[in-house]
Order: C-alpha cells, then structure tokens, then sequence
C-alpha cells in the first residue's frame, strides 16, 4: 500500500482550505495546513497571470518547508469591466480591502449595466511544486466557472465574491451553496479534480522522481 504523502497546502483562506479538503479527502493524502509551518514566509502576489502567482507561492513554502506545496491562485473575471479584478480580486478596494468592500466595489462598477452583459467567470490556477530536495519541478492544474454578476448580494456560505456570483445552470448564487455542492461546480472544484485524475503519476514523481 501506497504510504500517505504529506502535502502543504499554501493557503491561510480557511475557505480554500476547506474546499481543497472535501475534494481530496479521498485520496491518500495528509494535508498539512500553513498554519503548522512556524515562520513561513508571506509571498508578494506581484505575477501577471494567476499562473505566475501559484508557482511562486508553491515553490517559495515547498523550498521553506520541504514539503510538496499546493498554492492556489485565484480570482474574478468580470467582462463588463475589461476582465477585473482578474489577479487583483483579493485587494480590488485597496489596501484595506475586505470581502465587503470589494463586492460594494464591483457592484458600483456595475451600475447600469445590464443583466446580459454582467458575464464573469472565477478562474483557479492550482501550482503543485515538490522541493529541489525532492528532485523539484511543478504542475499546473486550471478550472474555470462562468456566471454572472448579480445586483445584490445574496447567501451567507463561501467567501469572497460569492454572494455576487450567480450560477445559472443551479438558480443560485455561490454563496447559496454548501461547500460541497459549489466544489462540485466550481473553478476551484475543476482544477481540483485534474489534479486528482493526475495523482498516480504525481504519487510515483513525489516518492521516486520519475
Ligand atoms: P488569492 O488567490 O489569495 O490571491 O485571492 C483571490 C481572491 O479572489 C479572493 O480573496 C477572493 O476575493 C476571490 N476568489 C477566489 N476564489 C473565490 C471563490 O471561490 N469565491 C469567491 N471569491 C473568490
């Protein structure tokens, strides 16, 4: 029997933590949370791309810790407003930012403009890094989610944009949702279920290198 690999999930959103939890509770995996890494160092998210921003947050906490790192990099696309706040979700209202005053932020963006042109879709980029001790290199796994901007928040689960974020096909918003309903539709979900279609080849390349 496979060994359980300890994975470093790079992430000090409880939220994310949760999602990525539930999703690879199945496999034979011991997530190990930032929180037990004692002075690990804060990532500047200074990257173009979500791509960028995931593996260096990988690779900075897999080379600190040791350990195979997950990092996640994630946003919101909104058309209306030219693909905003794209990489810049987290701190779109600045440097006091909070989930709050960004979705006030996005819906005062969005005055005027109507329900067929509010189109916007989370993008999640998932680095996977395994530390040069461990013969190093990286995987990158990306979903996406398209929706629409609601007028009004609505539901009280989740974080972030997801009281703004109206899903279609299921009438609601993401914050409607428990966790697991939204990780079976969601971006994060999507990348989420690459990874784990990977984890035979990823098990032999963190335990033999090949
Ligand atoms: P980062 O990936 O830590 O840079 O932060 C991404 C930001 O995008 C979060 O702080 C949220 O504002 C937003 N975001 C990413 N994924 C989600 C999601 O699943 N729901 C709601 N907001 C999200």
């Amino acid at each position: 029997m496979i060994p359980p690999v300890e994975l470093l999930i790079a992430t000090t959103n409880l939220g994310k933590l949760a999602e990525v939890a539930a999703v690879l509770k199945a496999l034979p995996i011991e997530i190990v949370p930032l929180s037990r890494i004692e002075n690990a160092p804060a990532v500047v998210e200074d990257g173009k791309t979500f791509e960028e921003n995931a593996v260096k947050k990988a690779h900075t906490l897999a080379e600190f810790s040791g350990l195979v790192t997950l990092a996640d990099d994630s946003g919101l696309e909104v058309d209306a407003v030219g693909g905003a706040p794209g990489v810049h979700s987290a701190r779109y209202s600045g440097d006091d930012a909070d989930d709050a005053r960004n979705n006030q932020k996005l819906l005062q963006a969005l005055t005027g403009v109507p329900e067929d042109k509010r189109g916007a879709r989370f993008v999640c980029v998932l680095a996977l890094c395994a530390p040069a001790a461990l013969k190093g290199g990286e995987r990158l796994f990306r979903g996406e989610c398209e929706g629409r901007i609601a007028f009004a928040p609505k539901g009280a689960s989740g974080f972030g944009y997801d009281p703004l974020f109206f899903y279609p096909p299921l009438n609601r918003t993401f914050a409607e949702l428990d966790c697991d309903a939204k990780g079976r539709v969601s971006h994060r979900g999507a990348a989420l279920r690459k990874l784990a279609a990977a984890l035979p080849s990823l098990l032999s390349w963190v335990t033999s290198g090949e």
